[in-house]
């Protein structure tokens, strides 16, 4: 029996454990805090299909000094952080020529199609259908004109096959009656679904996991390194102790660039800080995702509250959190939702996983083919996690691949 170990608790390290036990595989699942907060609890919920655009388009730059002069808008980059960025940065101004953003979007795209046909049996299989709301998403413009500013990407996305429906003013309201007056179109995508809650979902998916067979081992890892001989992989921990396997998967969402650096790969990886706040009461009814077109952030009706949130911050992975964003988040959304009762609530902030390009890494270190990459799903990695989960174990396997992984090769990256 293969023995695998995967680096990482959250939804794609658990995922790829779902995937590996149904082909017959021991699994060891390794995190130095199983049951703990991150980027896989508290995030938006959503199963964003639809998100075929990359982060970084053509005309975006142009945008960035002034979000970056507005101090709470949706990007934020800490000064002592900045030099550290350099690089990331260069190579996402890069993936933002026409010509990348082509074949990036198809590539999303790539991932994005499959993914019901992993998730939907992923959530029967451990008894979690019923997590699953298809109700697909509106994207809501105040103005005419910044909707026809995106006019580009929404034929992208209608090019890889997403359905968009776009409606006026009213018709808005008539799906989403919470809305304000000032939202004058709307963009209806039934594909995209929610979640109850993301964190439920994690920790449901952990527990039936284990109940399947799974070993969780609590510690933080070091080291990840080829071993002579049988079994050819070295999982070394903090405290000392190595766990020996036939492959070893890391799937440590932000923090998985120290892991690659250990194998000989090279990664542009960086946190992406998002925020959050949850309102248990929030006095106002949503039945599917909203997503706010010229402020970018979101509001999704989980079974935990109203949850809003967005923004990107980059900072590294150890600078404190600045709750005023989820604030600032929450006070927008009253522009949106007059009703809202917009004071309390739960903040929250956790680390995306972002690659410049907007692409995940999924597939085996150039040094070492025992050891397969599972991270780098930026905005997506609830979305993506399933079907990375899928992959990976094929790639485990040695199975046909179900479709092309060369845009998401380390490779890319040395
Ligand atoms: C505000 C916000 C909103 C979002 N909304 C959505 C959304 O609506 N839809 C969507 O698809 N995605 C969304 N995302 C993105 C999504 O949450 C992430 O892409 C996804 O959770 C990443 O999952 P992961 O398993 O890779 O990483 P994580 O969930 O961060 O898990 C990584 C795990 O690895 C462990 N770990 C790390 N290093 C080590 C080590 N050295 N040793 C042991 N353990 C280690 C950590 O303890 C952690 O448990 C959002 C993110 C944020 C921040």
């Amino acid at each position: 029996m293969k023995h695998v170990v995967v680096i990482g608790a959250g939804i794609v390290g658990l995922s790829t454990a779902h995937h590996l036990l149904k082909e017959g595989a021991k699994v060891t699942l390794i995190d130095r805090d199983p049951k703990g907060d991150k980027a896989s609890f508290g995030n938006a919920g959503g199963i964003a299909v639809t998100e075929v655009v990359p982060a970084s388009v053509p005309g975006l730059m142009l945008k960035v000094p002034g979000w970056l002069l507005d101090p709470l808008g949706p990007l934020a980059l800490r000064p002592t952080y900045a030099a550290k960025l350099i690089p990331w940065f260069l190579r996402f101004s890069k993936a933002g020529s026409a010509s990348e953003v082509k074949r990036i979007a198809a590539a999303l795209a790539a991932l994005n199609g499959r993914v019901y046909e992993d998730l939907i049996p992923l959530l029967a299989e451990n008894g979690l259908l019923g997590e699953l709301h298809q109700r697909g998403a509106l994207t809501v413009y105040q103005s005419e004109a910044a909707f026809k500013q995106d006019a580009g990407q929404w034929d992208l996305k209608r090019s890889h096959g997403i359905e968009v429906s776009v409606l006026s003013g009213s018709e808005t309201r008539e799906m989403e009656p919470a809305l304000s007056q000032s939202i004058n179109v709307g963009v209806f995508t039934p594909q995209w679904s929610h979640v109850n809650d993301p964190k439920v979902l994690v920790d449901q998916l952990r527990e039936s996991l284990v109940s399947r067979g799974l070993t969780i081992v609590i510690g933080d890892v070091t080291r990840v390194q080829a071993s002579d001989g049988h079994p050819s992989v070295t999982v070394t921990l903090a405290n000392g102790h190595l766990v020996l396997a036939d492959k070893a998967v890391v799937a440590a969402g932000a923090w998985s660039g120290t892991l690659v650096k250990s194998i000989g790969d090279n990664v542009l990886l960086e946190s992406e800080r998002g925020y959050n706040t949850t309102f248990t009461d929030p006095g106002v009814k949503l039945s599917r995702e909203v997503v706010f077109a010229e402020r970018h952030f979101v509001a999704t009706p989980l079974s935990c509250g109203l949850r809003i949130g967005g923004a990107a911050e980059f900072g590294g992975l150890n600078a404190a959190a600045n709750f005023k964003r989820s604030q600032a988040l929450a006070k927008l959304a009253s522009i949106y939702l007059p009703d809202l009762k917009a004071e309390g609530g739960t903040r929250w902030a956790g680390h995306r996983p972002a690659t410049p390009d907007s692409l995940p890494v999924i597939g085996p270190s150039a040094h070492n083919a025992n050891v397969v990459y599972a991270f780098g799903h930026g905005h997506l990695g609830l979305t993506q996690g399933a079907t990375t989960g899928r992959l990976v174990s094929d790639i485990v396997f040695d199975k046909p691949r179900l479709i092309d992984l060369a845009p998401y090769a380390i490779t890319r990256f040395n």
